[in-house]
């Protein structure tokens, strides 16, 4: 796993293991990269069918034709918990996707971003983020 001086991996309040801020950080900060491997929509259906099963799911699009299967150990981001009301958020340059401050980060605490809400899937994943607006689920779990 590569140093990010930006984070650090601890036991989460919301899911399992989470990432926190290790330094104040300011809004616009490219914290981390979500990296994985590259495939092809038909591969991501496939996935998605079984990472969905497991509930996990650790796909992001990334243009008409290719996603990102983050589901790697070298892809730290993909511990990054979800949360209605979050202080990050994933941006994408080029091919490249990172999780971006979207506000000013204390040191301590946790990271997290929203995952793409999907009306379909909602039912599959309970969400305890504990935010005043929860929404009560999301899309993706974390294992
Ligand atoms: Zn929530």
């Amino acid at each position: 796993m590569a140093k990010n001086r930006w984070i650090e991996i601890r036991d989460s309040n919301i899911h399992g293991s989470g990432i926190y801020a290790a330094r104040d950080t300011p809004q616009g900060t490219r914290i981390i990269r979500y990296v994985g491997r590259l495939i092809t929509k038909k591969e991501a259906e496939r996935l998605a069918e079984k990472e969905e099963k497991a509930g996990t799911v650790y796909i992001f699009e990334l243009d008409g034709r290719h996603d990102i299967d983050g589901n790697i150990p070298e892809n730290t981001a993909r511990l990054i918990n979800h949360s209605c009301t979050p202080n990050c958020e994933s941006v994408q340059y080029g091919r490249e996707i990172w999780i971006e401050a979207m506000r000013d980060i204390k040191t301590g605490e946790e990271l997290t971003y929203d995952y793409c809400f999907d009306e379909e899937e909602k039912e599959h994943h309970v969400c305890r983020c504990g935010s005043a607006n929860c929404r009560g689920f999301i899309v993706k779990g974390k294992d």
